[in-house]
């Protein structure tokens, strides 16, 4: 595997589903790769990014944003609201909003910062207990109060459960979008993103498959 293999297969699956290939968003998922596999991501021409967690991505990308240019940062793992002011001053992009206090803080850190990334609500299309987002049937209502709150919602994320095939989840994601008349759609991993792009992802978030397994040890 690899950045050119995966791009590769994005570009094929895309053709596949009658798309352009700029309809679809590569993120790469950088979270716990060591910085020398991300350098070498970088080197060979990616710009999008990844991250789990805030702090892991202060640590590591400053120095790299100085280094390479173009380089967006897209918080992907669920977001604590003491985190929330740092998470809208550096990433370009959250795909985890999930619950109205949440909301309701970025809403105002947005007011008070003067900006605010590109926002993605997550929805728990498995209603699993463990996971992040808002339950399907409390999509709508939802999504409703960030547009009350004047939040820039670009789309809604999911990460259907494990053990399944995950067609259904994305195809339901994409129906709660329809719906709301919300334009994105980030689903898709390494093991489902030809899955995903078919049912209609603009982005997606490979990691495993580009940078090899995480080392958690
Ligand atoms: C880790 C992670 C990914 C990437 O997972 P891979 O299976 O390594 O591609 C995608 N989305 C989220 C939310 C993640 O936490």
């Amino acid at each position: 595997m690899g950045l050119s293999e995966i791009e590769a297969r994005v570009a094929a699956a895309c053709e596949a589903a009658g798309r352009t290939r700029d309809t679809v968003q590569l993120i790469a998922v950088s979270k716990v790769q060591p910085r020398e596999r991300v350098v070498a991501v970088l080197d060979e021409g990616q710009r999008v990014f990844g991250e789990n967690r805030v702090q892991e991505a202060q640590e590591r990308w400053p120095s790299l944003l100085e280094e390479y240019d173009g380089v967006s940062v897209h918080l992907i793992g669920p977001l604590q609201t003491n985190k929330a002011r740092q998470a809208m001053e550096f990433f370009d992009a959250i795909h985890s909003v999930d619950r109205p206090k949440l909301a309701r803080t970025l809403a105002r850190l947005g007011q008070e910062i003067g900006r605010c990334p590109d926002l993605f609500v997550q929805v728990n299309t498995g209603a699993e207990p463990q996971k992040a987002g808002v339950l399907p049937e409390d999509a709508d209502d939802f999504i409703a109060e960030c547009r009350t709150l004047d939040l820039p919602l670009r789309g809604l994320m999911c990460i259907p459960p494990a053990d399944v095939a995950p067609e259904v989840h994305f195809r339901m994601l994409a129906e709660i979008a329809a719906r709301n008349g919300l334009a994105g759609l980030s689903m898709g991993m390494s093991g489902d993103f030809e899955a995903a792009i078919a049912a209609g992802a603009t982005h997606v978030r490979v990691g495993s498959a580009i940078f090899g397994e995480r080392d958690y040890g």
